[in-house]
């Protein structure tokens, strides 16, 4: 069946809880308290004048990503919120968020969760796979060993329920490998850190969407305050930013770990088990267990990540052009769940990389260069803003975007 546009803003979750609220105490007037996500493009003071105009209560909380306001009222009151034109999807808030304590926000959009971004390591289907990984540069302010054991112990989480072995190894760079590094600043990939806050994570979705050998790779701030055990607990981010590792994509229940906020996390939801079962093999009780860790070995020191030679001579100031061939238009409307992008790159000195950003699906690396590709990209229902930029190897870069309506 059809559903109307306003109906598909709502998450199932939050529709549900206002039911019960209603049927609680009919003589009451109850609130919820919920999460909104704006459309590209809407400032902050129009994100408050929509929601004040429903007559709802904006809650403060420091830690929300741009285009997300925490907001209570009645369920009328949230229904007349998603009927707006500037409003893109309504959730449920979790019970840190209602309570003010701090989180970390994912970043990006919760895209009317998109539970997952492509089909995973395995292709099509419930398959069974093995994934390398190593954690190549280590938190400066956490002991190695005790870094090495929370990487280990979220491995082993997703590698419970589904049939995922991971197996450690040497070779950051190999394809079917997830790299795991903890590096401030420029790190060797177009999306360097920015001190505390800010930007702090950089997950990189499965082949195809994302081009190898950057597929399943996992980049964390050193700058942020790494603890174990307590905020910000690498166990529990590395957790959530391994379900986006294996293809998962964000979560509107609050209590999953693919949850876009989250503080701590112990084990994986029902939710997150089903969606993972989605994707791989469930692993069966008393068959196939997973391998025992490999033994822990001593860590070696932090090997630096190969940036560009300065260039000789003259500095290159010159931009590479890029050009997306599909789709053809800037503009376009379909009905398709993900989009496969392609196009060329032109550069004096040559192109060394090609990246994409979407507002639905977060940043990742397109397959190669001066004619490059983005396989099944992810569409949120709505406005989907992708943007391709190519650089060259003295990081000139230049870009073009298209949007894509999805109906
Ligand atoms: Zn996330």
């Amino acid at each position: 069946m059809e559903r109307k546009d306003s109906e598909d803003k709502v998450s199932p979750a939050l529709r549900i809880r206002g039911a019960e609220l209603v049927f609680d105490d009919p003589g009451v007037r109850n609130t919820i308290v919920f999460l909104a996500e704006f459309r590209p493009g809407t400032g902050p003071g129009e994100m408050r004048a929509a929601a004040t105009f429903q007559g709802l209560l904006i809650r403060e909380h420091p830690d929300l990503a741009l285009p997300h306001l925490l907001l209570e009222g009645t369920l009328d009151q949230l229904e007349a919120l998603a009927r707006r034109e500037e409003t893109s999807y309504l959730w449920p808030a979790s019970d840190d968020l209602v309570r003010g304590n701090p989180v970390r926000g994912c970043g990006g959009s919760i895209g009317q969760a998109i539970l997952r971004i492509g089909q995973g390591w395995d292709g099509a289907g419930k398959g069974a796979v093995e994934l390398g990984w190593t954690l190549s540069r280590y938190p400066s302010r956490v002991p190695a060993d005790e870094a090495l054991q929370a990487v280990e112990a979220a491995l082993a989480e997703w590698s419970r329920w589904v049939r995922v072995d991971f197996r450690q190894s040497g070779n950051p760079s190999a394809a079917r490998h997830l790299n795991l590094l903890f590096a401030g600043g420029a790190h060797g990939d177009p999306f360097p850190f920015d001190g505390r806050d800010g930007r702090w994570r950089t997950p990189f979705y499965p082949a195809p969407v994302n081009a190898e050998p950057v597929a399943g790779d996992m980049h964390f701030d050193d700058d942020e305050n790494w603890q174990i055990g307590t905020d910000t607990d690498i166990y529990s981010v590395v957790l959530h930013e391994l379900g986006h590792a294996l293809g998962l994509g964000h979560s509107d229940t609050p209590g999953a770990v693919m949850y876009p906020y989250y503080r701590r996390a112990e084990k994986l939801s029902e939710e997150d088990i089903r969606e993972i079962q989605g994707m791989y093999a469930a692993r069966t009780a008393g068959t196939d267990p997973p391998p025992a860790p490999a033994p822990t070995p001593t860590p070696n020191p932090p090997p630096t990540v190969p940036s560009a030679p300065p260039p000789a001579g003259t500095p290159d100031r010159v931009a590479p052009t890029v050009t997306i061939s599909s789709p053809a238009q800037t503009a376009v409307v379909v009905t398709a769940e993900s989009v496969t992008l392609r196009g060329t790159a032109k550069d004096n000195q040559g192109v060394s990389l090609v990246t994409w950003w979407s507002n639905t699906a977060g940043v990742g690396v397109a397959a190669g260069t001066t004619e490059w590709s983005v396989a099944s990209l992810p569409l949120m229902k709505g406005t989907n803003y992708i943007k391709i930029t190519a650089f060259d190897a003295s990081g000139n870069a230049s870009w073009k975007s298209v949007v894509i309506t999805r109906r």
